[in-house]
């Protein structure tokens, strides 16, 4: 069985917003990392990620203890965070939606398992090749896959920022998609918000480990290259090396 050594790093940035509703968490006991970007307003989108950061790792943990699955320990975190936030805002006028995205990967042995719900991404770089493992949760992207928009009408539409599926949704039945895979030596594993993701291109994910092996430098670089290159918005991510031990 393929044991790794995990290195990680890890930047977020407020940027020109007036406040960071982005959260993220690096738990290196539990190997589990997770990117969360609020949204519904300043206190209301802070509070929904800041959820998400809290409860995901706490539900986790309980449920690993348990000796559950990893699938049903991510299912129960991001279903346990869904209700609480769906319950935190349900005093907001309607209309007003509070939420927050999550991606998050928890590495067991040799299998990392990776979920998503909303528009932040999960990336995995190996070698020349770059994969982006989640799916965006937005209306624009659920347009691309019916025909209706290619993904460079998607890129500017109107409708790239309404999410379909996000935690703090009321009806979300089928749960959040799991991504497994097998980590290989080398690896990195790239989890950002949207205000990074929207200002780098898969050349620049491509290039990244090779200029920046060490995963700090290359988390402080993606985040200063968005900002550089006019990202309006919170900028957040975590990068997982996979190494020898
Ligand atoms: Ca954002």
């Amino acid at each position: 069985m393929a044991e790794f050594v995990l290195q990680v790093g890890s930047r977020t940035a407020q940027g020109v917003r007036p406040s960071n509703q982005d959260r993220y968490v690096v738990d290196l006991v539990q190997n589990l990392f997770l990117v969360a970007d609020g949204m519904g307003g300043q206190e209301r989108g802070e509070q929904a990620s800041g959820l998400a950061a809290d409860i995901i790792p706490r539900v986790v943990q309980d449920c690993l203890a348990a000796r559950a699955d990893a699938n049903v320990a991510v299912q129960r975190a991001l279903a346990e965070a869904n209700d609480a936030i769906v319950h935190a805002g349900q005093d907001q006028p309607e209309g007003r939606r509070m939420g927050t995205t999550a991606v998050l990967a928890l590495q067991r042995a040799d299998r990392c398992y990776v979920a998503g719900l909303g528009d932040s991404r999960a990336y995995l770089i190996r070698g020349d090749e770059v994969k982006q493992l989640t799916v965006d949760h937005s209306v624009a992207w659920a347009l691309v896959t019916t025909g209706a928009l290619t993904p460079e009408e998607a890129r500017h539409s109107p409708y790239q920022h309404v999410l379909h599926k996000f935690l703090g949704c009321a009806g979300m039945p089928e749960g959040a998609e799991i991504y497994p895979f097998t980590p290989e030596v080398g690896d990195r594993l790239l989890l950002a918000s949207d205000g990074l993701t929207n200002f780098v291109t898969e050349d620049d994910l491509r290039q990244g480990p090779k200029l920046f092996p060490n995963p700090q430098d290359w988390a402080d670089h993606l985040v200063e290259l968005a900002l550089r290159r006019n990202s309006r918005d919170n900028v957040t991510c975590v990068v997982v090396a996979f190494e020898r031990p």
